[in-house]
C-alpha cells in the first residue's frame, strides 16, 4: 500500500552526490523542515568530506575553512548520514540510487577547467589552475603531478580569485606557508622554487577585474613578495572613465584601491613580485622540446557590445614573456556524470533553477536535482551556495507534497548501509571521518600547522581502520 512520502511511517529519503558546501547546505535546509519526515545520506567519491574547503580554498586561508563546524555539527543529526569513498557512476550507477531513494541532489561541484583554445596550451609546463589547486591543497587525485618552479618567470592567465590564490601561494616564503594546511609534497617543492616574476594577466581592464578583496587583502602583507602594477596600466579609457565616477559597486572601489597602493610599490625591493598586466589576451605559447619557454600575448582595447557590456578586442600589438610555467585560471567547468544530462554552453549539469532538465527530450527528469556550481556555473563564494541550495531544495518539496511510495522495509540508515556492504564498498562514515580529522590535526599541531592532510586514499583508509580498530 503506498503511503505519503515524507510522513511519520514512509520519510522522504534523499540522496546527496558530494559534500561540499552546496551539498551541505542543501541538506541542512532538509532536515530543517518541520512537517515532513525526511532522511538524507551523502555520498563523497573520496573518503573525506566538504569538497572545495578541503581541496580548493587556499591553505592559506584558514578562517574560510572553518565554516566546516557548520557542516559538523549537522553531520551529527540523526536524520543524517554521509557515506565517504563511494563514486556514483564508477562505484554505483544513477539507475540503483534511484532504487534506493526517492530523490537525488547533485552538488558535485565543476572539477574541470575551461580551455584558452590557442597553439601551445599542451605543452609540457604548461597547466590549469585545476591540477596546481589540487596539488597544492594534497587532493589525491593531483599528488602525483608535477610542477617545475626552477625558471624565473610565472604567467597566469586569468584574474579571478583562484588567480589570486595561485599567485600567492607561489610568492609566500616556505616560513610563511609552513603555517598553513598546504601538502607537504608542495611545501617541498615550492621552497626550491627559482621564481622572480609571476605574472598575473587580464583580458580586460581594472575595472573589471574578477577577484575581490578576499583574494587581495594578504597580497599587500607578505614577508618577502608584492604586488605590482605599473601605473600605466591603470589609466582608463574615456567609457571606464565615466563608470568609475558613478559606480556603487563596492568591489570595483576596493580593487582600484588595492591596485592604487600596489602601484607605489618598488618592483626591485622584492625577491618575487606578482605583476598585474591588463588588456592582454594569450596568442600562443610556445616551446622547447616540447617544454614551455615563453608566451606571446596581443595587447586588447575594450569595447562596448550590443548589450553594453565592455569586452577585449585584439589590437596588433604583440607582446613576449619568456617563462618556463604558464597557468591557465579562466574559470572552472563541470565533468559531465554518466547519464546525467550536461549543458555544454553553460559548462554545467542541465537545469531548470535545480531541476535537472533533458536539453533533447525539453522535459524534466523526474526526482533530479542540482545545486551549487554544477548548477550555475563556477561563480561565487562559499555563501552564495546556501540560497542556491535552498532554491534546489524547496522544488524537490514541492514536487514531493503530494506523492506517495511504497513502505521501506527496514529503516533508512540500515537499509542503506546493508546495500552498501552488499556490494563489498570500503564506504567511510561521518564517524571515521573524525578519526581521520584527528589524526590530521595531531599530526599537524606537532608541526605547528593547523592540520598536516594525508594525501592517498589507500593511507587514509589504513589510519582509519587502525584508528576504528584501536
Ligand atoms: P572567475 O572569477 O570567473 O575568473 C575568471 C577569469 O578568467 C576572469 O578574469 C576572466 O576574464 C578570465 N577569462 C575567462 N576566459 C578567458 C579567456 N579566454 N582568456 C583570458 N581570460 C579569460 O573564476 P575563478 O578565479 O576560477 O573563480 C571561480 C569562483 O570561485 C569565483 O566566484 C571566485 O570568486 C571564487 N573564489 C573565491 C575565493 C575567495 O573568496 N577567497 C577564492 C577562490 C575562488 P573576464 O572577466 O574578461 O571574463
Amino acid at each position: 500500500m503506498d503511503i505519503a512520502i515524507g510522513s511519520q511511517n514512509r520519510p522522504l529519503t534523499v540522496a546527496i552526490i558530494g559534500s561540499g558546501p552546496s551539498g551541505f547546505y542543501a541538506a541542512d535546509h532538509l532536515i530543517k523542515q518541520d512537517n515532513i519526515n525526511i532522511e538524507v545520506d551523502m555520498f563523497d567519491k573520496l573518503p573525506t568530506p566538504y569538497g572545495l574547503v578541503r581541496a580548493g580554498v587556499a591553505p592559506d586561508h584558514q578562517q574560510i575553512k572553518s565554516v566546516t563546524k557548520i557542516y559538523e555539527k549537522l553531520a551529527q543529526n540523526e536524520k543524517f548520514r554521509f557515506w565517504g569513498n563511494i563514486e556514483l557512476g564508477k562505484d554505483i550507477p544513477k539507475s540503483e540510487f534511484l532504487n534506493y531513494f526517492d530523490a537525488i541532489i547533485y552538488a558535485v561541484g565543476a572539477q574541470t577547467d575551461r580551455k584558452m583554445n590557442i597553439d601551445g596550451e599542451n605543452l609540457k609546463g604548461c597547466h590549469s589552475a585545476t591540477d596546481f589547486v589540487g596539488w597544492y591543497n594534497g587532493h589525491p587525485e593531483y599528488k602525483k603531478l608535477e610542477f617545475d618552479f626552477s625558471s624565473k618567470n610565472v604567467i597566469i592567465i586569468g584574474i579571478g580569485n583562484v588567480a589570486l590564490d595561485i599567485a600567492r601561494i607561489m610568492a609566500k616564503t616556505v616560513e610563511e606557508l609552513s603555517k598553513t594546511d598546504i601538502a607537504q609534497h608542495a611545501l617541498n617543492k615550492l621552497s626550491k622554487s627559482k621564481i622572480k616574476n609571476i605574472y598575473v594577466i587580464a583580458r580586460r581592464g581594472p575595472l573589471q577585474a574578477a577577484f575581490t578583496s578576499a583574494g587581495t587583502k594578504e597580497l599587500v602583507h607578505m614577508t618577502e613578495a608584492a604586488a605590482y602594477v605599473n601605473p600605466d596600466e591603470l589609466k582608463l579609457e574615456e567609457e571606464t572613465g565615466n563608470i568609475i565616477s558613478q559606480t556603487s559597486d563596492k568591489r570595483i572601489i576596493q580593487n582600484l584601491q588595492f591596485l592604487e597602493q600596489i602601484s607605489n610599490n618598488n618592483p626591485s625591493y622584492y625577491s618575487k613580485i606578482i605583476r598585474f598586466l591588463f588588456r592582454r589576451s594569450p596568442l600562443e605559447i610556445y616551446g622547447n622540446n616540447n617544454e614551455v619557454s615563453g608566451i606571446k600575448i596581443v595587447k586588447n582595447e575594450l569595447f562596448k557590445d550590443e548589450f553594453g557590456k565592455l569586452k577585449a578586442k585584439a589590437t596588433d600589438v604583440v607582446e613576449d614573456i619568456p617563462a618556463g610555467l604558464i597557468f591557465s585560471s579562466i574559470g572552472y567547468m563541470v565533468n559531465p556524470l554518466p547519464e546525467i544530462p550536461f549543458d555544454k554552453a553553460r559548462g554545467t549539469i542541465a537545469n531548470i533553477n535545480g531541476r535537472v532538465y533533458d536539453l533533447n527530450t525539453k522535459t524534466i527528469v523526474k526526482n533530479e536535482y542540482v545545486t551549487g556550481w554544477a548548477k550555475r556555473g563556477a561563480n561565487g563564494v562559499i555563501g552564495t551556495n546556501k540560497p542556491d541550495s535552498i532554491e534546489t531544495v524547496d522544488l524537490l518539496l514541492k514536487d514531493f507534497k503530494n506523492e506517495t511510495g511504497g513502505d521501506l522495509p527496514s529503516n533508512q540508515k540500515s537499509r542503506i548501509e546493508m546495500w552498501l556492504k552488499s556490494k563489498k564498498l570500503n564506504f567511510v562514515k561521518f564517524d571515521q571521518w573524525k578519526l581521520l580529522d584527528n589524526y590530521e590535526t595531531d599530526l599537524g599541531e606537532s608541526k605547528n600547522k593547523p592540520r598536516e592532510k594525508v594525501t592517498s586514499i589507500n593511507e587514509m583508509l589504513k589510519i582509519i581502520q587502525n584508528m576504528d580498530q584501536g
